[in-house]
């Protein structure tokens, strides 16, 4: 009996129990990824993120003998069937709402074929159905603490076919590749082993600091198990765990409230009446909004393909709350950039920044002049992206609305806007 292994968002060999689970049950294990076109172009997946996720597959690649399909899913594992002929095809289990429908669509090939489909439970601490339903983070933590299950997977040694079937070799010609060096996926190991956990919680929320693991890319693409992250974390950290959680969380509230894909989690914030001003939509989406923390975080989104957490709840919060434009709208815009987009952990995110999500706190304000002030107190991290600012005193580049500075006006004057904001959302003054 052999079986095809189709990786996807866990690309390792090593703690992988997808993988370890197939070759356990198999004397032959064909080790699969697909570059789908349709998956690629939806995700916007193109340039630079594309690099990082083809030097992920190379990684991999070296480790076990991979084969590498260019093409739609369901024409690739046609053509892998026909050839190889399996019994079984093993894949994780999906969450995310188009990863189920990827997983069906496997399913269903598998089906016409007579292959039998497994998928095995991966890329979780907690099963997100094994929480009972919660709607608010607190509660759903205790449950989770108490379910998280850290057992490694045994290392595979498959033994893999020889078949006249492509390696990435013979499909990297075929993607639309961009240098990109501010992240590699080689380093997520070392990363993680030197990360010093204990500070975390101290320095996590300063952008211009080293504070923040910088894993979520490694997370995003399963290159480490998330029991060696957690096992890493544990007893050092309390803090970064709890963030592990609210990765967790969000795919909770997702499998719960499936609505939320598109609709706002709290129902008495479903129809808010946003201005979407063609203008202010520009000025975010080019970082010219005249707010130098905002437009830092732009340029460090569109130049790194990452953004700190404290910048991106400030962004958010300044687009939905500030400018009244529609969170979808800047949902899309990470979803396009971000190199760990991951759409239920960003929905999610999105809500809770412009208020309408999972929180039970009914109207959180960013100020953006008073997170500056706080967050970035040397403007390292502004001076940083925004470089023609550099030689201006701290002082300006926090309060954008008491100083005139040499560089784009203020879009919007915060102080007027809020109240605005406050009676779109129903919030008393
Ligand atoms: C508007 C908005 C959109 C976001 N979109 C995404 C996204 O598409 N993909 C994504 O992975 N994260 C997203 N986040 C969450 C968070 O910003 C990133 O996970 C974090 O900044 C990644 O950097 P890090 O690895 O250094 O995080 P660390 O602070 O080192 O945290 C460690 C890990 O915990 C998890 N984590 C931390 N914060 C959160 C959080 N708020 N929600 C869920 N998981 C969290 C991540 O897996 C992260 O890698 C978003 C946050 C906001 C406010």
């Amino acid at each position: 009996m052999r079986a095809v292994y189709l990786f996807k968002r866990d690309l390792r060999v090593e703690d992988n129990r997808g993988f370890s689970y197939a070759c356990q049950r198999h004397q032959e294990v064909l080790p699969l990824f697909i570059f789908d076109p349709q998956i690629l172009e939806e995700l916007k997946v193109q340039g630079e993120r594309l690099s990082y996720l083809v030097k992920a597959v190379e990684q991999l690649s070296e480790k076990i003998k991979l084969y590498c399909l260019y093409g739609k899913t369901e024409d690739c594992l046609r053509e892998i069937f026909r050839v190889f002929r399996p019994s079984h095809l093993y894949t994780t289990s999906s969450y995310s709402w188009s990863g189920r429908e990827r997983n069906q669509l496997v399913r269903r090939v598998c089906h016409d074929f007579g292959v039998e489909y497994v998928e095995v439970f991966e890329n979780f601490l907690v099963r997100p159905e094994s929480v009972p339903p919660r709607k608010v983070y607190t509660p759903f933590y205790q449950e989770w603490s108490k379910r998280v299950d850290v057992q490694v997977a045994e290392r595979p040694s498959p033994k893999v076919p020889e078949l006249p079937l492509p390696t990435l070799e013979q499909v990297k010609p075929l993607l639309k590749l961009r240098p990109f060096e501010a992240f590699d996926p080689r380093a997520c190991k070392e990363r993680l082993e030197s990360f010093p956990f204990e500070s975390y919680e101290e320095l996590r929320n300063y952008p211009a600091l080293d504070g923040a693991s910088k894993l979520s890319p490694c997370i995003r693409f399963g290159l480490l198990s998330l029991r060696e992250i957690y096992r890493q974390a544990q007893g050092r950290s309390e803090q970064f765990v709890k963030e592990l959680g609210w990765r967790e969380f969000w795919y909770h509230v997702a499998l719960h409230f499936p609505e939320v894909k598109d609709t706002e989690f709290q129902e008495k914030r479903r129809g808010i009446p946003w201005e979407n001003r063609e203008e202010h939509i520009q000025a975010f989406l080019e970082g010219t909004t005249g707010y130098p923390i905002v437009d830092a975080g732009v340029r460090q989104l569109l130049q790194e393909k990452w953004l700190h957490n404290r910048v991106r709840m400030i962004l958010a919060s300044f687009l939905a709350k500030v400018l009244l434009v529609d969170w979808r709208i800047g949902e899309a815009f990470f979803k396009e950039h971000l190199l760990d987009y991951d759409e239920v952990v960003n929905v999610g995110n999105w809500q809770w920044s412009a208020s309408v999500g999972a929180d039970p706190k009914p109207f959180r304000l960013f100020n953006p002049i008073l997170q500056a002030r706080r967050y970035d107190p040397d403007c390292g991290y502004m001076k940083k992206y925004l470089p023609e600012l550099a030689h201006l005193p701290c002082e300006e580049l926090h309060d954008p609305l008491s100083y005139s500075l040499p560089y784009h006006p203020p879009v919007v004057n915060y102080y007027q806007r809020i109240s605005l904001a406050k009676k779109a959302y129903g919030v008393p003054s």
